[in-house]
């Protein structure tokens, strides 16, 4: 349980992320039941005590981050499987997802509970892809984060092995998953309605989805994605842009969070800034895929119009990694290189679509994402003692373009240290990489889909 208060004290630099953006040097920070209570200079906060004090004296706190697409499931136990040139990974994610058991899918969840905590990400969107969450409950819980969940739905045929359902069946899962899940482990919990793309679900299974998240305060999340081709086939099919038709369908708004977005055009991008649409980008993903990010990146135009946009890892076979601070790196240099354009995508503009930008995205911006009196107390402090940290004069700067998610040293959600001096205390590393290892030999075993290990001979 978390400690009743909680001082981080004397920080080096606290990156406020308020409203005015405001980064204090020389920090405490007051933490009681859960949220944070001040925040000020040390100097000013030095006679106020607590029942743990953590000396932050070499230590540089962001806001938790929070990851808005990252598939938990399947990926951890055959990372890294896949040739880079692989054409249809997705035939491969999917399958090896549907054979899981519920004793694997544990040990994977785990591992990426594991690799999220230690980087820093405090609040992750998984997009349906856990099968048995009840399993993961223990897991969730022990490793302290919050997590949003749902149950990934389809009633059309799809290109690769996704969970198909009658229309009917579908929205009766969906509305009892989230009455089931919402707001569990005191609230840590959150539990979201997840179509998986328009493509293959029907326009009165988004429509009742749209339904549920809206009857039950929550959310909806899918895979959006547009360009050309796209285009012309929902314009000779709906007779409208691909945001366009979820638009008339009613399927966009606050509570709706579009994963991907890649390709979509102007019109596209006014019809999401009028209706408050959220989006995330994995932007890593996107370059390590060769999605086009020079043609069908947008994100500095979604930016520009005030779309809330948050930023994802995808998968440990997409991204392959699940560090918020290198998704950053990349969201911040990729549009740079892609545009030959300086301006775009400052480093700034990344560690906000991380924290308090992502927070409201996710539709948890009231909670989380700032740090400020009120907020749930998701804290990161990184180890400024590092080399890649010298010599520090921009924090931000440092933090994006410099440093990794090994410097991620505390880690505090809900006013809950889970993270400490780099190390985790729920679960033993050693025993679950073994573990992991096994059951990625086992399942592409049963499976059989198995790559060439290495292009070079390993001996
Ligand atoms: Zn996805």
């Amino acid at each position: 349980m978390a400690d009743h208060t909680l001082k981080i004290d004397n920080a080096r630099y606290v990156l406020t992320l308020d409203g005015q953006r405001r980064i204090i040097r020389d920090a405490s920070i007051l933490v009681e039941d859960g949220r944070i209570s001040r925040v000020g200079k040390a100097a000013e906060l030095a006679a106020l005590r607590a029942d743990r004090v953590i000396d932050a004296r070499r230590l540089l706190v962001t806001p938790g981050f929070v990851n808005g697409h990252m598939h938990i499931s399947y990926a951890h136990v055959v990372r890294g499987i896949f040739p880079d040139e692989l054409a249809s990974p997705l035939l491969h994610v999917f399958a090896l997802q549907e054979a899981m058991t519920e004793e694997e899918e544990y040990h994977s969840t785990l591992l990426g509970l594991v690799e999220l905590l230690k980087n820093g990400t405090v609040c992750f969107v998984d997009p349906g892809s856990t099968k048995f969450p009840d399993a993961c409950l223990q897991a969730y819980e022990d490793s302290g984060i919050r997590v949003i969940l749902g149950e990934c739905v389809t009633d059309q045929d799809a290109p690769f092995k996704l969970p198909r359902f009658a229309t009917k069946e579908a929205i009766a899962r969906t509305t009892s998953f989230v009455e089931k899940w919402h707001g569990r482990l005191r609230g840590r919990v959150r539990a979201w309605a997840m179509p998986f793309s328009p493509e293959t679900c029907s326009a009165e299974l988004m429509q009742a989805l749209k339904r549920v998240a809206d009857e039950r305060g929550t959310a909806l999340t899918l895979h959006h994605g547009s360009g050309p081709k796209a285009r012309q086939e929902y314009t000779a099919r709906h007779g409208r842009r691909p945001t366009e038709y979820l638009e008339s369908l009613g399927v966009v708004g606050p509570n709706v969070v579009l994963a991907h977005c890649l390709g979509i055009d102007d019109a596209e991008i006014e019809c999401l800034a009028r209706t408050r649409t959220a989006v995330v980008m994995c932007p890593v993903t996107a370059a390590k895929s060769g999605r086009g990010v020079p043609e069908h990146g947008r994100m500095p135009e979604l930016l520009a119009k005030g779309v809330k946009v948050a930023l994802g890892c995808d998968s440990p076979n997409n991204s392959n990694h699940l560090d918020m601070v290198r998704t950053m790196n990349m969201a911040a240099i990729q549009y740079k290189d892609a545009r030959q354009d300086l301006r775009l995508i400052p480093a700034e503009a990344a560690l906000e679509m991380a924290t308090v930008v992502g927070a409201q995205a996710l539709n948890v911006g009231d909670d989380l994402g700032s740090i400020e009196p009120g907020k749930r107390a998701d804290l990161v402090l990184f180890d400024t003692e590092r080399p890649e940290w010298q010599a520090l004069f921009n924090p931000v700067n440092n933090l994006v373009y410099n440093a990794d998610g090994r410097s991620v040293h505390t880690v505090v959600v809900d006013g809950r240290v889970v993270v400490e001096d780099h190390r985790q205390s729920f679960v033993d590393e050693g025993r679950l990489f073994g573990k992991v290892q096994e059951i990625g030999e086992r399942l592409q075993a049963r499976t059989g889909i198995t790559f060439p290990r290495s292009r070079w001979p390993i001996v």
